[in-house]
């Protein structure tokens, strides 16, 4: 059984849209990434349901992707499908302020700064931490993303996954070992809805909560070249990007990779930078900090296709 053979039974038979050896360069924040051979956007359940079906039964290899802001695809592509989640999985609903309830409730394929911004324009306080990170809700809650001090697990009431070969899966939020950049969402489970806990405020206060994050990540990141946020997670106690530049790495290169000038955390690609090239940057920068420091710095990022 072949990707091809899984595309041609699946193609005309979804609601969403199904691709062949699609460059994953174009579905990255990093513009990096060969082949997927199959990229699917599921657009309904009954889609993602019948994918998962068909490519199990095909033994292919699959993950899922929000926007790619995360994400290194190896060179040689994915050989498999990487599926995204499309039309029925982008609708959300503030809370109804008249019976006093206070939760947003999202599918995991909205765009966080979409749920950012109109919590802000109806008044809503809670995700201010959020302006600024890019990609959609379910990438979000899989990788707790957030800022120095605030993240987005803490928000979450409720969370439901589709569980291959289970079915829909409601979790209980505070089971999961949230963490630093980390949910503790198993591999696998694909997360599909959250409740997310947020709570009427000032305008004025979030407005400026929200232009103050802003104006901070406008000043210390590179965020007109592609690139993949942060590479490594900070060490206990202490700040990966400030390690990495009291080793003199920043503007270092490697092909058309490099470290930012902006913030030595963060890897830009220049222009023509492949899967390689990042890899072999990190793999520096992690030998200088552990000679120079002792530290061992772990990546933030996720690699695709590197198995
Ligand atoms: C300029 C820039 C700034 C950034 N700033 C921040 C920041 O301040 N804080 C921060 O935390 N991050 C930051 N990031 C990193 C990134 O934006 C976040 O991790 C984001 O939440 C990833 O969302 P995504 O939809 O792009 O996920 P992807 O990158 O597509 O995927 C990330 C992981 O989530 C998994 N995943 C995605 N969707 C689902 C789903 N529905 N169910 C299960 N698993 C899923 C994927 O399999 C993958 O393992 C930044 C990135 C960039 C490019």
């Amino acid at each position: 059984m072949s990707a091809f053979d899984a595309y041609c039974e699946l193609e005309g038979s979804l609601s969403g849209t199904i691709r062949y050896n699609e460059p994953m360069s174009r579905h990255t924040s990093f513009r990096i990434g060969g082949p997927a051979r199959l990229l699917i956007e599921c657009a309904t359940l009954a889609d993602l349901s019948c994918v998962l079906e068909t490519i199990t039964r095909h033994t292919l290899p699959w993950i899922i992707i929000g926007k790619g802001s995360n994400l290194l695809v190896a060179d040689r592509g994915f050989p498999g499908a990487v599926l995204t989640l499309g039309r029925e999985f982008k609708n959300y609903h503030l809370p109804d302020a008249a019976s006093g309830q206070q939760q947003l409730v999202s599918g995991a394929g909205v765009v966080l700064a979409t749920l950012v911004q109109d919590a802000f324009k109806n008044g809503y306080q809670g995700l201010e931490f959020a302006v600024g990170i890019p990609g959609t809700l379910g990438g979000a809650l899989f990788m707790n993303a957030g800022s120095a001090s605030d993240w987005i697990g803490s928000l979450v009431e409720t969370l439901t996954v589709l569980r291959p070969g289970v079915g829909l899966l409601p979790l209980h939020p505070s089971d999961l070992p949230w963490a630093y950049r980390h949910s503790g969402i198993v591999r696998g489970d694909i997360i599909v809805e959250a409740g997310l806990r947020i709570e009427q405020g000032h305008l004025g206060q979030i407005r400026a909560k929200m232009e103050a994050a802003a104006k901070r990540r406008k000043k210390t990141q590179p965020l007109t070249t592609p690139n993949a946020g942060s590479i490594f997670r900070n060490p206990p106690g202490a700040s990966a990007g400030r390690l990495i530049e009291s080793c003199g790495l920043k503007g270092y290169r490697q092909g058309g990779a490099a470290v930012s000038e902006v913030h030595a955390n963060f890897i830009i690609n220049n222009g023509g930078a492949t899967a390689s090239d990042v890899v072999a940057l990190i793999m520096y920068i992690q030998k200088r900090v552990e000679e120079e420091h002792g530290i061992e710095l772990q990546p933030e990022i996720r690699f695709v296709g590197f198995e």
